[in-house]
């Protein structure tokens, strides 16, 4: 009887990128396929291994021999690492993964694959699987590491890199400027190229799974469909589609829900950068001073490490900042519970798409500060094509954090954007119920398996 149950079923094999912002997504995806009545295995990296809860003891993991040590993360920065990393493990992970072959009693139905881990296709190919890429970001922000290939292949650094073209926008791509392609401080523009030649690459790929919503990202889901040549299937968010096992590889502080307990509604900005951006100490200075300065309460997540530059330890500098009780700062938050929370107002963010899609799934309108990757297109949509955010350009001064805290918080403009914020709300969550255009899309990919 066993037997008969196992062979019926058939095994998704999932790997992720080794960063927050990818892992998520990817068990989200392995919980929405689990849940379709599929098997999972999870192949990880050993840096940033994600440590198998009890809500994930249904899922096999297995580990990619050879990964590089986090000292690499941090001397090569991201970009750079993940071309290294590709190189070191295309050969480790098609030994894996003919030893999965072996071992499994259940067919392989297909392997699907983040964007930033494309050294899995040749492998895949190889043993005649089905090929799939999952992008944790937005379409846009895949039909702009397209279109700097693009730039690259026609004209070299000509249009990428000192042109003075900083403030035009990319034609065709309204509203990106030049400056907004994701062309970023993660690594050079050569390595960003390499890296995204790679990513853009489909191979054999049957198809790509995107974590975005039609509603919010239409004319790049037509633009990459028309160029890739394959299904490409919208299924996000997927936060909102499935409940989500807990995937952080930080301990998150609960304690600032209890204190959000306290405040008033929509009284609190959420302030956070993400899993991997920092800031030097100087910005974080002028940032706490305008906070204070805005007279708006306010929850801030500083990473152990995300601010450079201090002798200072990151707890005296968080006393040195924060000598009103109107703030709150934890070390990492649990993000989705706060957007939820009714205190919160608005979100101070770095515009990672994770954080994007959690806040407008909350009807919660944000401030931008993008820093590099795809952080300052998503940062255009916000404000120009979704408007429900308001970005922070140039340097970062007092004056500038307490005018566009008090816009959005206090001032008439901010009504305006929390209701775009929470019409939002409402097109997202129709679009992963039954009938909704990701939850359609999600059945569409799972029937071609
Ligand atoms: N996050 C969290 N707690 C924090 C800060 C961030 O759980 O204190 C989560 C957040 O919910 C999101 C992810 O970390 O799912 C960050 O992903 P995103 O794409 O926004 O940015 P990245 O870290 O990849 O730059």
């Amino acid at each position: 009887m066993e037997k008969t149950n196992l062979a019926m079923r058939r095994r998704v094999v999932l790997v992720p990128a080794p960063a927050q912002g990818h892992i998520t997504p990817m068990m989200q995806l392995a919980k929405a396929l689990h849940l379709k009545g599929f098997s999972i295995t999870v192949a990880q990296t050993k840096f940033n291994y994600l440590n198998p809860s009890t809500d994930l003891s249904d899922f096999q993991f297995v580990t990619i021999p050879g990964t590089l040590p986090e000292s690499e993360f941090n001397n090569l920065g991201p970009g750079r690492f993940m071309v290294k990393l590709a190189k070191e493990c295309h050969v480790s992970f098609k030994e894996l993964l003919g030893q999965l072959l072996v071992s499994e009693e259940e067919e392989i139905a297909c392997v699907i694959y983040d964007e930033f881990m494309y050294f899995v296709e040749p492998a895949v190919t190889e043993f005649k699987l089905r090929n799939v890429i999952l992008s944790t970001t937005s379409a846009s922000a895949f039909v702009c590491r397209f279109v700097v290939c693009k730039l690259y292949a026609k004209d070299g650094l000509a249009q990428l890199k000192g042109s003075g073209r900083e403030e035009e926008l990319v034609p065709e791509l309204d509203p990106i400027r030049y400056k907004d392609l994701p062309v970023s401080v993660f690594a050079s523009v050569e390595y960003s190229v390499e890296l995204f030649k790679n990513t853009c690459y489909k191979g054999t790929a049957s198809s790509v799974i995107i974590n975005t919503v039609r509603c919010l990202d239409m004319s790049s889901l037509e633009w990459l469909q028309e160029e890739l040549e394959i299904p490409v299937y919208p299924i996000g968010p997927l936060h909102m589609a499935v409940t989500a096992p807990p995937t952080s590889l930080l301990e998150e502080n609960e304690s600032c829900i209890e204190w959000l307990n306290k405040q008033r509604s929509s009284s609190v900005i959420y302030i956070s950068l993400g899993s991997i951006n920092s800031m030097e100490s100087k910005e974080a200075l002028e940032m706490a001073s305008g906070l204070v300065s805005s007279n708006q309460n306010f929850l801030w997540v500083i990473r152990p490490g995300s601010i450079r530059g201090s002798e200072m330890s990151e707890e005296e500098l968080f006393s040195k900042m924060v000598t009103l009780d109107r703030g709150y700062i934890v070390k990492w938050a649990p993000q989705k519970q706060v957007l939820a929370h009714y205190a919160v107002g608005a979100f101070w963010s770095h515009c990672g798409w994770n954080s994007i899609l959690e806040s407008l799934g909350e009807g919660v309108p944000m401030i931008c500060r993008p820093f590099a990757a795809d952080q300052k297109g998503n940062a255009r949509y916000l404000e120009c094509v979704w408007k429900v955010g308001i970005q922070v350009e140039g340097e970062l001064e007092r004056g500038a954090v307490e005018r566009a805290v008090k816009r959005l918080m206090i001032g008439e403009e901010g009504v305006e954007m929390k209701r775009r914020a929470l019409s939002l709300k409402e097109k997202l969550k129709a679009s992963v119920l039954a009938e909704g255009s990701s939850h359609n899309s999600l059945d569409d990919f799972i029937n071609t398996l």
